[in-house]
């Protein structure tokens, strides 16, 4: 997906290998990128079938190279993930499934969740936390509309405003305010803009449990 998270995920997953495994160890991956330029033209246009399709060669692509499972490196394409599954024999680790259980072990039932509008606004993911047995709360229309435009206008270009984290930030504390306990940055790029120095809210940043998650099922 977009390249910024994506280099993101190759640093933990790299990172946490190196010091479970010490010395010069690091992580045996298959990097699968594409142009997200393709991507994003066809997420705007409502062009799913023809994202699926992409994905699912790519994700075969892995499975042939020898990949024991999948990571789709967006929580966005998580829309897509039953039909690219239907095309593998291996496993994709869902990130939302992830995130939910680690929000699970810290004992928190009620969370906010920042994302991409699908991600917000649709079914695909908030139906995953929910059959986890989360409550979510979500941003309101206005709100969502800015969140969603600083991750395409800001964030997959690399670019990070200190107004855009002031905005982010007021949002949390929204969220908190409608009975979030916690908030969820389910948007691989959110954690390139915010962290958990800035808050007080607990965050659970999805592209650092994701690719940690993976790194520890490899070493499994
Ligand atoms: N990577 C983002 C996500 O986690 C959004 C950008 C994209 O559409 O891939 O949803």
């Amino acid at each position: 997906m977009s390249w910024e998270s994506t280099s993101e995920y190759y640093r933990i997953i790299n990172t946490t290998i190196g010091k479970r495994l010490g010395g010069f160890h690091s992580a045996k991956c298959i990097l699968y990128s594409v142009d997200f330029h393709e991507i994003e033209r066809c997420q705007s246009n409502g062009e799913w079938s023809t994202i699926a399709h992409t994905l699912s060669q790519a994700a075969i692509c892995l499975e042939k190279a020898g990949a024991d499972f999948v990571l789709l490196c967006s929580n966005t394409i998580h829309k897509v993930a039953d039909e690219i599954q239907s095309c593998l024999s291996v496993p994709i680790v869902h990130i939302a499934d992830v995130t939910a259980d680690e929000i699970i072990k810290s004992s928190f039932t009620k969370v906010g969740l920042l994302g991409t509008r699908f991600t917000m606004e649709e079914d695909f993911y908030i139906d995953r936390l929910i059959h986890k047995g989360l409550q979510v709360v979500i941003p309101e229309f206005a709100d969502r509309k800015i969140v969603d435009s600083i991750i395409f206008d800001e964030l997959c270009l690399g670019i990070i405003r200190p107004e855009s984290k002031r905005k982010y930030l007021e949002v949390i504390n929204e969220l908190k305010t409608k009975g979030a306990q916690a908030v969820i940055l389910g948007c691989t790029e959110i954690g390139l803009l915010v962290n958990q120095n800035d808050t007080s809210v607990p965050l659970f940043d999805t592209s650092y449990i994701h690719a940690y998650q993976a790194a520890m099922l490899a070493l499994a």
